[in-house]
């Protein structure tokens, strides 16, 4: 008989679980951190361009709020339900705790594959999935921003929808909108800048040289493709590159900038003449330097963990790492870079863009940048240092230091009633 399968929330909650039992928590604290505060769920019908009409079916979960309002994005994708929902606000309010923003966690989605919708279509289920939940959200309520699927026109529909039934223009509803906006300079790059921070970071404290090391990145959206570019500016020299149609591989190194002009002609990295083609699996387990996961939960599990030959994992996806698997590669001597500090440069621009937006004062892109980078700096100090101190992982600590955070605003603010 074979082991039941195990989800993202199963995932989160273990990890919850070991942070507690480190601390030193009881049973009600772990109970009341497993559990979200609130979530919703709506039906979200949409008129396709037809005239038909389609019951599509969204979610938000708010899971925690002890810190501030509730922060996280919303996934447009046809393997969206409620426990991967669950699992991902949970890791929002970890990931917001760890890198010191004044938010808890939430995360939204729509079950739905956005590329077999039409532009029209997909504003329509937008503004439905939005109004659905507009009792939930608000700048000192629950903030969306993008996430897979979702993009910065996806946030103007939706910060229009919440603006027009309020009767005046709310900017800090959302994050992640377009400059032009208010959206803040930086904000589209800061997660893969993030990403790119923490793997700088880690090489030297490995003592690795930047331009002796090689990398592979699987996904080339929001957080991959950045990573990819600010790698090759950083002298790591990029091997393979990977999206959902397939990956390509150069052991000599991948020109970058061509990648993304052809990615931009022809929607994928497949067929990209500057390498060879490569199964996406394969590229997990490249003999590489660093590997970034920035795709999608649940890829390196205990069936392909041993298979890994990177010395250092950076998560630029959230929950690409089962705990079966995150044990076989601690137990390897592999660095994993966890999900809640390697990509939490998206969330502080976040911060930043929804700051700047409530005062309608705007920032430099080199003021944002820096002070992402200090803040990145900080995080990645705080961690490495308390899983030194303490002898465990980096993901131990980082959970360790984040659940601490969020423990100590539940007790400090007490009980109610
Ligand atoms: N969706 C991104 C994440 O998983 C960004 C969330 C935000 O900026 O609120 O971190």
């Amino acid at each position: 008989m074979s082991a039941p399968a195990v989800g993202p929330l199963d995932g989160a909650r273990e990890q919850l679980a070991d942070a507690v039992k480190l601390l030193g928590y009881d049973q009600g604290t772990y109970d009341l951190l497993a559990t979200p505060r609130r979530a919703i769920t709506v039906s979200v019908p949409l008129r396709r361009d037809d005239g038909s009409v389609e019951l599509l079916t969204g979610h938000r979960v708010q899971h925690n709020f002890s810190r501030g309002p509730a922060k996280g994005g919303v996934r447009f994708s046809p393997d969206v339900d409620l426990d991967e929902v669950r699992a991902l606000a949970m890791w929002m309010t970890w990931k917001c705790a760890l890198v010191d923003v004044p938010y808890g966690g939430a995360k939204g989605g729509v079950r739905i594959d956005p590329h077999r919708y039409s532009t029209a279509e997909l504003e329509r289920v937008t503004r439905r999935y939005t109004s659905e939940i507009s009792p939930l959200l608000g700048p000192d309520r629950d903030i969306p921003a993008p996430d897979i699927g979702t993009d910065e026109q996806t946030m103007a529909w939706m910060m229009d929808t919440v603006s027009v039934a309020q009767g005046h223009t709310v900017l800090g509803a959302v994050t992640g909108k377009p400059v032009s906006l208010g959206g803040s300079l930086g904000r589209a790059s800061a997660t893969s800048r993030g990403v790119v921070h923490n793997i700088l970071a880690a090489l030297e404290y490995l003592g690795m040289e930047a331009q002796q090391t090689t990398a592979a990145v699987q996904g080339f959206g929001k957080v991959g493709r950045g990573t990819a570019r600010f790698l090759a500016e950083s002298g790591v020299g990029l091997l393979a590159a990977s999206d959902q149609h397939g990956a390509v591989y150069a052991p000599g190194g991948l020109d970058v900038a061509a990648l993304e002009s052809h990615v931009d002609t022809s929607g994928t990295v497949v067929g990209f003449a500057g390498a060879e083609p490569i199964d996406g699996a394969a590229l997990l387990e490249l003999d590489v330097d660093v590997l970034v996961p920035a795709a999608v939960e649940g890829v390196l599990r205990a069936d392909n963990a041993p298979r890994v030959r990177a010395r250092v994992i950076v998560e630029g996806a959230n929950g690409p790492t089962t705990p079966d698997a995150d044990r076989v590669l601690t137990d390897a001597g592999c660095m994993v870079v966890p999900d809640i500090l390697a990509n939490a440069g998206g969330v502080i621009v976040s911060y930043f863009e929804w700051v700047q937006a409530n005062q309608a004062y705007w920032w430099s892109e080199a003021e944002v940048e820096a002070r992402l980078a200090e803040r990145m700096r900080r995080a990645w100090h705080d961690v490495r240092t308390h899983a030194a101190a303490h002898g465990i992982t980096l993901r131990t600590a980082a959970t360790c230091l984040a659940v601490e955070r969020v423990a100590q605003a539940h007790q400090t603010r007490g009980l109610y009633p």
